[in-house]
């Protein structure tokens, strides 16, 4: 069968879904791999590099999609591209059903097979797939470079002949894997870092990072990031005061805010509030990893760096894993080399999809002309 990477349509994405290395990966279990001219070379992979290692170059999109039996992408397909699915087909990518109803009608109408990469399920064995971990990963580390390069100053403290300089003050609001990320990329530059998150068990984590965990004065925090599953439930109205009055007192003093907060299937929460910018000093920086869902900051701008009035610098880029195209590229497509394996158990190029195993099933969204999103919850952690 014949494995096949599109270069990506979407606006300014850098990344691409097959590298040499993946795709000699790829070949080892028994597939012939196609990419599109020049589709890896914002990722810094050249055609010759594919070449090098035997994959085909195809000349166009249509050449791409017309002879593949596995499309291989990153970003959830465009109408476009949907057109071009057909049955016995079967695309991986970032998909997102939930929020995709449409696309998801429409690679059902297609016949095609779907696997959606976020839908990969958060349990142990699935780890090496889970490609929104490796995204946040580079998200948390980005944000902290991003953060740098709009602060004139050192994140390290120094003494130097010319004068004393202070370290710089990070605040990390949510401690998930982009959290964590972001606590230490932050404190492995010499910034004092302080982290805080709704679910109390991350505190040990963020200690042995060598950040403070923000504590608050609440006798029920134990209970109140009530997670589900690891994740997070919306607060109650008295912790969020406790938590909204913590950063207050946090504002004047901290220098660098990157703010990760997200409950499943809603909106961001707004916790560094357009008062608490106003209190911060000039020259700080907010970056807001939660701006494609609304933002954990009131002032934040999806896509964009704003200053605030008293100059505080607010970014709120959606695509920090694509500012990193490299380094994302490298790591998504070993995750979908990854789910390659477990898709084909005989190692002879021939996939199986396997409706009975529970990370397989987890992810796929669409099989054979059915809808099969929601799946059923796993059986095994
Ligand atoms: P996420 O992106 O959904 O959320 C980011 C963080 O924001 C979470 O830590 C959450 O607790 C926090 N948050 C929510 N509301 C907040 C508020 N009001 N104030 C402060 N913080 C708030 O999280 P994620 O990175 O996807 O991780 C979620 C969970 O999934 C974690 O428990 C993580 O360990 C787990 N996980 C498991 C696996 C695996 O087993 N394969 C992989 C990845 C993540």
């Amino acid at each position: 069968m014949k494995i096949s990477t599109p270069r990506e349509v979407f606006a300014g994405e850098s990344r691409v879904a097959m590298t040499p290395k993946s795709a000699q990966g790829l070949q080892k279990l028994g597939f012939g791999c196609v990419i599109e001219a020049g589709a890896g070379l914002a990722a810094g992979f050249s055609d010759d590099a594919y070449r090098a290692v035997g994959v085909e170059i195809a000349p166009s999109a249509a050449s791409v999609w017309s002879g593949a039996d596995v499309i291989v992408k990153v970003r959830p397909p465009e109408p476009s591209e949907v057109a071009l699915l057909s049955p016995g087909r079967t695309l991986i990518s970032f998909f997102y059903p939930a929020q995709n109803k449409e696309l998801l009608e429409a690679a059902k109408a297609s016949g095609s097979n779907v696997i959606a990469m976020d839908m990969v399920p958060r349990i142990s064995r699935a780890q090496k797939m889970d490609a929104l971990s490796s995204m946040a990963n580079i998200a948390g580390y980005r944000a902290v470079i991003e953060a740098g390069s709009n602060f004139g100053r050192f994140f390290t403290g120094q003494v130097t002949a010319a004068g004393k300089v202070p370290p710089a003050k990070v605040l990390v609001i949510g401690a998930g894997v982009a959290g964590l990320a972001a606590i230490g990329t932050a404190t492995s530059l010499g910034a004092i870092t302080y982290a805080f998150d709704v679910r109390p068990e991350v505190a040990e984590q963020i200690e042995s990072m060598g950040a403070e965990f923000v504590y608050l004065d609440f006798a029920d925090q134990q209970q109140d990031g009530a997670a589900t599953g690891g994740y997070a439930a919306p607060s109650s109205p008295e912790f969020r005061e406790k938590q909204l009055a913590k950063f207050r007192e946090l504002a004047p003093q901290i220098d660098i805010v990157i703010t990760t907060a997200l409950i499943p299937g809603r909106d961001a929460p707004k916790l560094w509030l357009e008062d608490m910018v106003a209190a911060m000093k000039p020259g700080s920086v907010v970056v807001d990893l939660a701006a494609e869902r609304g933002g954990n900051c009131d002032l934040t701008v999806p896509d964009q760096k704003i200053v605030s009035p008293n100059g505080v610098t607010i970014v709120g880029y959606t695509d920090f894993p694509s500012r990193m195209a490299a380094q994302a590229s490298t790591l998504y497509a070993t995750n979908i080399r990854h789910m390659l394996t477990d898709l084909t158990p005989g190692k002879d190029g021939v996939v199986v999809h396997n409706m009975d195993d529970d990370v397989i099933r987890g992810a796929t969204v669409t099989k054979d002309g059915e809808i099969t999103y929601p799946p059923p919850p796993p059986k095994i952690a």
